[in-house]
């Protein structure tokens, strides 16, 4: 199927990169699925391909140099510690950290916030306190909170959105005013809805209120680039397997000042400085956070996928998601019975979830899947988004800079069939 030919909007296709030029660094693009179709993989969101250049890096370490870190004193161990440290230091300089120590090894994103939610949390909210989120918040970014709140006796306060799916700053204002919370946390770029929030202004505004903030960048660390320290945000997260990187890591930015005066949350060996037979003291940031055998190989190639992500260039990496996010998002609004459940392209980048008359989007999902393409369907952990919307659940395509407009074409073109089909 060449979609690029039949294609209605080819006006507003405008390549600020060249997808092809990524493609063969990403062996896992030329399957083809179980129906015999080649596979167009638009579940980014969800979790994106690694490069050769990450499969490399882990596999270099496994083959040559793995060894515990921190630990022994010999050759492989050395080895391993210098690379984790400079993974360490890598990740500091792709979010702009002022301090390497500010950057924290997690296993996810889940992972960090529960960290700052039971660390930062626990010691500094309680009884009358307040949390402001945003309704479409991921289940990471609620139900800690919601522990807390169990915990504490703090209170969830969450952001509506308006009609074009987003929040202005006037309803932030006014809810830093009203609810005085203690910590405004928030997505920078919606999972569900692609919606990208002003972290800067937000975060700005928060602080003018004496409100913490914590960003959390699982769905805008793999498509923009990311500067703390111009956002002036007080914590970030994200996870390693949206960004090309591996599962089972991610960061947990804090500023050091905040991190320093935070107790540990997970303890046991690493993290310490002394123990003795009634107690131990605390090793310095960034030991302190991370107790246990660390995510080594993860972290290396964590590094390798944020230094791929460089050379390919976020800022390209952004312009061209928001080209083809927004050219499919036109096409499917076009498609009869097709309702886009997000803002217009302008709002977002490349995420494009979509509900369709008379198709559940289950059926719709693995019918795609008959063609090849591979998208959510389903709540996307979103649930109390979902239910202010009025679903239970949507179908979503998100791109990443190695998608094509042919795929973009292909998947336009089988909504298309499929709506006609169950019709
Ligand atoms: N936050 C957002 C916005 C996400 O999209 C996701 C994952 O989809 C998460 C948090 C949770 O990330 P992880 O499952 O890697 O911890």
């Amino acid at each position: 199927l060449n979609g690029s030919q039949r294609s209605p909007n080819e006006s507003l296709r405008r390549v600020s990169l060249d997808a092809n030029r990524y493609r063969p660094d990403f062996p896992i693009l030329d399957r083809v699925t179980s129906s015999g179709a080649p596979l167009a993989f638009l579940d980014n969101a969800a979790s994106s391909q690694r490069p050769n250049a990450v499969i490399d890096a882990m596999t270099q370490c496994y083959r040559q140099y793995y060894a515990n870190v921190h630990r022994g004193i010999h050759t492989l161990s050395e080895e391993s510690t210098d690379r984790y440290e400079q993974a360490r230091r890598g990740i500091a300089k792709f979010v702009g950290a002022a301090e390497t120590h500010e950057v924290i090894f997690a296993a996810g994103t889940t992972a960090a916030i529960n960290t700052v939610a039971r660390s930062w949390g626990d010691a500094n909210l309680s009884t009358g306190d307040t949390i402001l989120l945003t309704i479409a918040e991921h289940h990471a970014n609620i139900v800690p909170w919601h522990q807390l709140a169990e915990r504490t006796g703090c209170k969830v306060e969450f952001l509506p959105l308006d009609e074009n799916f987003t929040i202005t700053d006037d309803v932030v204002v006014d809810a830093l005013e009203r609810f005085q919370p203690k910590l405004f946390a928030f997505t920078a770029s919606s999972n569900t809805l692609g919606v990208e929030f002003p972290v800067q202004r937000w975060t700005s505004l928060a602080h003018q209120a004496g409100c913490t903030v914590l960003v959390d960048a699982a769905q805008a660390a793999p498509h923009q680039a990311i500067d703390v320290q111009a956002l002036d945000v007080d914590f970030l997260v994200f996870s390693g397997h949206k960004v090309c990187g591996p599962t089972g890591i991610g960061v947990l930015y804090g500023k050091a000042a905040l991190l320093d005066a935070m107790p540990p949350f997970l303890s046991g060996g690493g993290m310490i400085n002394e123990v003795t037979t009634s107690g131990f003291s605390c090793a310095a940031l960034p030991d302190k956070f991370e107790a246990g055998t660390p995510p080594i190989a993860e972290a290396i190639g964590l590094h390798a996928a944020t230094e791929y992500l460089t050379s390919v260039g976020l800022d390209a990496i952004h312009a061209y998601e928001k080209e083809l996010g927004g050219y499919a998002d036109q096409a499917l609004r076009e498609i009869d019975g097709v309702r886009i459940i997000g803002p217009t392209p302008e709002l977002k980048a490349g995420i494009v979830s979509f509900v369709v008359d008379g198709v559940h989007a289950h059926d719709m999902s693995q019918t795609l899947d008959t063609y090849g393409i591979a998208v959510r369907a389903g709540h996307h952990c979103t649930m109390p988004l979902h239910k202010s919307l009025g679903l239970s659940a949507t179908t979503r395509a998100s791109f990443y800079f190695y998608n094509t407009f042919e795929e973009a074409d292909r998947l336009i073109q089988a909504v298309r069939e499929i709506r006609t089909r169950f019709a």
